[in-house]
C-alpha cells in the first residue's frame, strides 16, 4: 500500500510539474508565431513549403529567426564556405521536397498500417519466438503497403534505367584512369529491390536511400523511392556503386590502403585539412563492453563482433546500430567513416566528370536537387550548431551533411574553378573574417577541414 502511494505521488508530482512547464513552452512558441510539436515537445517555425525550423521561443520569434545566409550580403559570400554561396539561393526559392516528401510519406505509412506497431528490438539479448512472430507481422504488412504504393513495377524501370547510367559513368571514370579491376568490379553490381531481402532489420526505409552490402547487388529499400529528379538518383546509386570498391570492402585489414588504387587519396581524406574522416575509437567500445560486463549485462552482439574484428587486426568496424547502447547525453564512441567519405568523394569524383565541359549555370541545375538535401541540415544557425555539435557526439559513419556538402561535393575544384574561386582563398581566418555569424560556432566546427579537396 505504501509503495503504490508513493508511486503515485511521484508520478502526480513529476507530471504535473512537466505539464506546467511545457505549457509554458507552449504559450512561448505560440507568442513567437511558431508552432508547438506536442511530442517532441519542441517549437518550431514554419518556413516555406512544410520546412520546420526548430527555435527557442524565449530568444528568438519566428519573424526574426537568425537565417543566417539571409543575412549576409552576397559579395561576401564569394568564394567563402561553399553552402554558404550555395544554399542561400536555394533557401531564398525556399525549396526543400526532402522534408516535404518525407512528411507526407511517413503520414501515409501511419495510416495505412493502423494498429500494426513496430515491436521494440532488444539490444541485450536474442528475439524470443514470439517477437519474432510480432516482428515477422509487422514486417509482411509494412513491405506489402511498401510494395503497392512505392516499389511499383513502373518506378522500378526508372530506377533501373539510371542506375545503368550511373554505372556506365563510373566505369568509363575508373577506366580513364586505368583502374581496369576496379571497373570490372562496378560492372558485376546489379540492382534489386529491397523487397527481395525478407530479412527483418535489413530493411530500413526512413534512414536510407539505397544499401550495398558486399553481396554484389544495390538494394533499393530506403526513401529513394520517394525521387523522381534524376540527379539524386544518380547521385545515390554512384554513392552506393562506390560501395563495392570502397576501402571496407576491399582492404580492410590494411590500415596503409598498400596495394590500394585509391591509397593516396584514401590517406588524404584522413587528414585534418580536409573531410577529417574518423576513425574508430576500439578503446572507447572495448571499455562499454567491459561495462556492460561489469554490470552483469550480457553485451549487445554488434560490441561483441566489434571486439573480434579488432582481434583479427580490422580497423573499418562501422557498425552504427550502437545507438541504442547510450543514453540521451553521453558522448558515442566515434566510427569509421572513410567507406562512406569515399564513396561520397568517388560519387562527387563522377559528377564532376559528366560535367567537366559544362557552364557553371548548367553545373548549377544539376547539383540543385543533390545539394537540396544537404542544405536542410543548416537551414538555421540553431540548425547548423545542433548539427555540428551532434556530428561530434554521436556513433555515426556518415560525417553530418554540412561537411558532405563543404567538404566534398561542392568543394571540388570544377566546380570552384566554374564559380572563380581557388581553393587557396578558404581558410579558416577568411572564412571568420567575412561571416560574422559564424563567428559563434567557431568553437565547435574545424573550418580547416574545407581547405583542401582530395585529388585522384
Ligand atoms: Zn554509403
Amino acid at each position: 500500500m505504501f509503495k503504490i502511494l508513493l508511486i503515485a505521488s511521484f508520478l502526480f508530482s513529476s507530471s504535473s510539474f512537466s505539464i506546467g512547464k511545457f505549457n509554458k513552452l507552449k504559450k512561448a512558441c505560440l507568442k513567437a508565431g511558431g508552432h508547438y510539436f506536442k511530442k517532441e515537445k519542441e517549437c518550431r517555425c514554419l518556413q516555406e513549403r512544410m520546412v520546420f525550423t526548430k527555435i527557442d521561443p524565449k530568444k528568438e520569434t519566428c519573424q526574426n529567426l537568425k537565417r543566417y545566409t539571409h543575412l549576409i550580403e552576397k559579395q561576401k559570400l564569394k568564394c567563402t564556405m561553399p553552402s554558404e554561396w550555395y544554399c542561400v539561393n536555394q533557401r531564398i526559392n525556399g525549396a526543400n521536397i526532402y522534408v516535404n516528401r518525407f512528411q507526407e510519406f511517413n503520414r501515409t505509412m501511419k495510416t495505412l498500417l493502423k494498429n500494426t506497431k513496430m515491436p521494440k528490438i532488444p539490444v541485450d539479448r536474442p528475439l524470443t519466438q514470439e517477437e519474432k512472430a510480432q516482428l515477422q507481422d509487422y514486417e509482411t504488412n509494412r513491405n506489402n503497403i511498401l510494395e503497392k504504393y512505392y516499389y511499383s513495377e513502373e518506378k522500378f524501370l526508372v530506377l533501373k534505367k539510371t542506375f545503368a547510367t550511373a554505372k556506365a559513368d563510373l566505369v568509363s571514370y575508373l577506366l580513364s584512369h586505368g583502374l581496369k579491376n576496379e571497373a570490372s568490379i562496378v560492372n558485376s553490381v546489379s540492382l534489386k529491390f529491397g523487397i527481395e531481402r525478407k530479412t527483418s532489420q535489413t530493411f530500413d526505409f526512413f534512414s536510407e536511400f539505397a544499401d550495398y552490402r558486399g553481396h554484389k547487388n544495390v538494394y533499393i529499400r530506403g526513401n529513394i523511392v520517394l525521387y523522381d529528379q534524376f540527379e539524386v538518383m544518380y547521385y545515390t546509386f554512384l554513392h552506393e556503386l562506390s560501395h563495392s570498391i570502397d576501402p571496407c570492402t576491399f582492404d580492410q585489414f590494411d590500415s596503409n590502403f598498400t596495394n590500394n588504387s585509391f591509397q593516396k587519396v584514401l590517406t588524404c581524406l584522413e587528414q585534418n585539412n580536409t573531410v577529417a574522416s574518423k576513425k574508430t575509437d576500439f578503446e572507447c567500445f572495448e571499455k562499454k563492453y567491459n561495462e556492460m560486463l561489469s554490470a552483469g549485462k550480457a553485451p549487445h552482439f554488434g560490441l561483441k563482433t566489434a571486439m573480434l574484428d579488432k582481434e583479427k587486426g580490422s580497423y573499418c568496424y562501422r557498425k552504427n546500430y550502437y545507438q541504442s547502447l547510450w543514453n540521451k547525453n553521453d558522448k558515442q564512441c566515434s566510427l569509421y567513416q572513410l567507406d562512406e567519405v569515399f564513396s561520397d568523394w568517388l560519387a562527387t569524383q563522377v559528377i564532376f566528370y559528366r560535367l567537366r565541359k559544362n557552364t557553371k549555370e548548367e553545373m548549377d541545375i544539376f547539383l540543385k536537387p543533390i545539394a537540396n538535401i544537404y542544405c536542410d541540415s543548416n537551414n538555421s544557425l540553431a540548425d547548423l550548431k545542433s548539427n555540428i555539435a551532434r556530428g561530434e557526439m554521436i556513433a555515426e559513419n556518415h560525417p553530418i551533411d554540412f561537411h558532405r556538402l563543404n567538404a566534398i561535393l561542392l568543394n571540388h575544384p570544377l566546380y570552384r574553378k566554374a564559380n572563380h574561386c581557388s581553393m587557396l582563398e578558404i581558410n579558416s581566418q577568411v572564412l571568420i573574417g567575412r561571416i560574422l555569424e559564424l563567428s559563434e560556432i567557431t568553437e565547435i566546427n574545424r573550418f580547416s577541414r574545407y581547405s583542401q579537396y582530395c585529388e585522384f
